[in-house]
């Protein structure tokens, strides 16, 4: 790290020899802090990929989800198939459901399904996990601590 910056000076005051190491110094903090900023408080949410094949339709990168969201691929299935009213089924990395479902709803679905499961509600932070206690679900945030109650079923 330190090493880094020596560096970073030297070529620096090379190319420019106004720029005086404090500065430099600050500047590299800063833009530090803000690469680790970004990266804390980012959740990537893949698109749905959602083709329809005859009368049924595809969800192709249903296993995405799960895993960026790290919830089981089961209960959020069963959340996808209350909310289409469907038996959709897990086929490879892919969601089958009966009937040609619309393919715009699947985007905002997963947008709700990480407002309510997986954002913690107090510091919005996307880093929880999910704890059963006598039948109700809680939301334990990994960066400020906090547990929430959840109010659906599906965590
Ligand atoms: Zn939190």
């Amino acid at each position: 790290m330190i090493k880094n910056i020596k560096a970073l000076f030297i070529t620096s005051s090379m190319v420019n020899v106004d720029k005086s190491y404090e500065t430099l110094l600050s500047r590299i903090q800063g833009d530090l802090v803000n690469a680790s900023k970004k990266d804390s408080a980012r959740l990537e949410i893949p698109k749905p990929q959602i083709i329809w094949v005859g009368q049924r339709t595809i969800f192709r990168n249903f296993m995405e989800f799960p895993k960026a969201l790290r919830r089981e691929p089961e209960k959020l299935l069963l959340y996808l198939n209350k909310e289409l009213a469907s038996a959709g089924y897990i086929a490879g990395e892919r969601v089958i459901f009966l009937g040609r479902k619309e393919p715009s709803s699947f985007g905002a679905l997963m947008e709700r399904y990480v407002q309510d499961y997986v954002i913690c509600p107090v510091c919005q932070s996307p880093d929880t996990r999910t704890e059963k206690a006598k039948k109700l679900g809680f939301l334990v945030c990994e960066a400020c601590g906090a547990r929430s109650s959840i109010k659906g079923n599906y965590a």
